[in-house]
């Protein structure tokens, strides 16, 4: 039904009120435009605007077939600066959106078809504002407006910008994800801790670590008991101190855990903090644990290495002196004649066994360093090989059988590829003491000259062949049957990967053992 001019009114009633955008529809020259005057409206009309105008949540409207557009104030911040308002008033819809007309028109089809209101939440519907064409996010809905007749007249936009909301929720995930990228690359355990339940909660990797389900959150105690027996009052004892009333809520410590799936010891580094509410009660214990296996070992076989390292040093010196002070005495005794050169032979093979042992030493600051500089030239291996083996055949301990291919040359550092087969002669004569060959082989692999140095000694047990070839190594570290540094190896294969070649060994229990090393022909 239409209202006549007599209820300018009653029309003027349903405008009132509604802020900026009250006063900007109510100046506006509506007779000039597509849906005329305010005292032409419909009620339908009229009412839908009273509603908008008299609501804080941002609304707008479309109306009549042109999609005539009003909105509230609390739209309003939505069209920015320098952009769409106040022209978004009184305008078509098409002309008003034309960047988003097609995503926008078949939404007003549905509703002004009479299908189902539309809902869209934080829905990315870039708009001009601002004086650009600015990333907009909303929740909104579309509804129907019906005129008297019952008829669809308009449609009626309930919405809120979440532009704001998505950002700071994208800020997050992106946070969320850089921070999972760091807990991933410093392979560490995360662990969440509610005191008053005990419930604890970690990300896979610890779980893995403790053997523990992946998909449920655990009872502490579970936890604890995958701690080692010697350490597990400690770390319990260390939890109920950092949650306890009046603590400054840290937590750090180390203990072993093993985990019952995999059996495999792994020493651990938990660091954590408790938070507390206003009464000072501990809501929440949560860190990060590290496993900290490789560098404790790596610092204990440091430990233990400058115990070995003073007694292997001692040694020779001890020998020294004492060939020195019986020099000494037999000079004074003019005795010179028979037993000098026993013990200047003494003395200089003590020196030998010092120098070896300084090089050693040296070789591995150089390593580490990355001063292991390479001096490559054409060498023929067997005649390396013979070169250097010759203190064996003249100690008569050991035979040397070389054998395979004794014309193949490479192109490597002659002194560091001596180096690696004296460490690797000497070893196989140390630890194959009751046997008597040793066999070199030379041969070509993968076009690689393969080099394979086999004694028939104490061999290796399987679980310690990986460790080999890792810095102050040694099977039997109380030194008693065998004495070393365990560096050779380390040197050796340090040598080999910096010629790009591979070394590995291969071994059974009281069967002896083979190490191999390989070398590209041409550098
Ligand atoms: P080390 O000075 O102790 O000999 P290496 O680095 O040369 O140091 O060797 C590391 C460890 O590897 C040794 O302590 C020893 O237990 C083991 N090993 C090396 N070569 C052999 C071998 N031929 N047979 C058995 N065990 C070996």
């Amino acid at each position: 039904m239409l209202q006549s001019k007599s209820d300018t009114s009653i029309n003027n009633a349903y405008l009132a009120g509604g802020g900026e955008m009250g006063q900007l529809i109510r100046s506006y020259d509506w007779q000039n435009s597509a849906i005329g005057a305010p005292d032409k409206w419909s009620q339908s009309l009229l009412t839908t605007i009273s509603i908008i105008l008299n609501s804080k949540f941002p609304m707008f409207l479309w109306w009549g077939p042109q999609l005539i557009q009003f909105y509230n104030d609390a739209y309003r911040p939505s069209l920015g600066n320098n952009g769409k308002h106040p022209t978004a008033l009184g305008q078509p819809g098409e002309e008003c959106w034309p960047e988003i007309w097609t995503v926008i028109k078949p939404l007003i089809d549905q509703v002004m078809t009479g299908q189902e209101a539309t809902w869209s939440e934080d829905q990315l519907i870039p708009i001009y504002r601002n004086n650009a064409l600015e990333d907009v996010y909303w929740t909104f809905g579309y509804s129907r407006v019906n005129d008297e007749t019952g008829k669809p007249a308009g449609v009626l936009v309930i919405c809120n910008e979440t532009t704001d909301k998505v950002k700071a929720y994208n800020e997050i995930h992106r946070a969320n994800k850089e921070l999972e990228f760091a807990i991933e690359a410093a392979e560490l355990g995360t662990w969440d801790l509610d005191p008053k339940t005990n419930v604890f909660m970690g990300n896979d990797r610890l779980k893995t670590w403790f053997g523990l389900p992946h998909d449920e959150k655990i009872d502490l105690e579970k936890a604890t008991n995958v701690v080692v027996e010697k350490d597990r009052e400690r770390v319990i004892a260390a939890i109920f101190n950092a949650v306890q009333n009046g603590s400054d809520g840290n937590y750090n410590i180390i203990y072993t855990i093993q985990s019952p799936v995999d059996n495999i010891p792994r020493i651990v580094k938990a660091i954590g903090k408790a938070l507390f509410d206003s009464d000072g009660n501990a809501y929440r214990l949560s860190g990060i644990l590290q496993d900290v296996t490789d560098e404790f070992q790596l610092q204990q076989r440091k430990d233990e290495f400058i115990s070995v390292a003073s007694h292997e040093l001692k040694t020779p010196i001890t020998s020294l002196k004492a060939s020195m002070q019986i020099l000494q005495k037999l000079i004074k005794e003019d005795q010179t004649s028979i037993k000098l050169p026993l013990f200047v032979d003494k003395a200089n093979n003590n020196v030998g066994k010092l120098t070896n042992l300084l090089d050693d030493l040296m070789s591995v600051s150089k390593v580490q360093n990355g001063q292991l500089i390479l001096n490559k030239t054409w060498i023929n291996l067997a005649n390396l090989i013979n070169g250097c083996c010759d203190h064996v055949r003249l100690a008569g301990t050991h035979e040397i059988i070389l054998k395979g291919n004794t014309e193949l040359m490479v192109c490597a550092d002659y002194v560091r590829i001596d180096q690696v087969i004296v460490n690797l002669v000497n070893n196989a004569v140390k630890y194959a003491p009751h046997s008597k060959e040793i066999i070199i082989n030379i041969g070509l692999s993968n076009g690689m000259a393969l080099v394979s140095v086999k004694d028939f000694g104490i061999g290796i047990s399987p679980e310690k062949m990986p460790h080999l070839f890792d810095r102050y190594y040694r099977v039997d570290t109380s030194g008693v049957q065998f004495s070393g540094l365990g560096l050779g190896l380390y040197i050796s294969a340090e040598i080999i990967k910096r010629h790009n070649g591979q070394i590995w060994v291969e071994s059974e229990l009281g069967k002896g053992a083979t190490f191999y090393f390989t070398l590209p022909i041409e550098q």
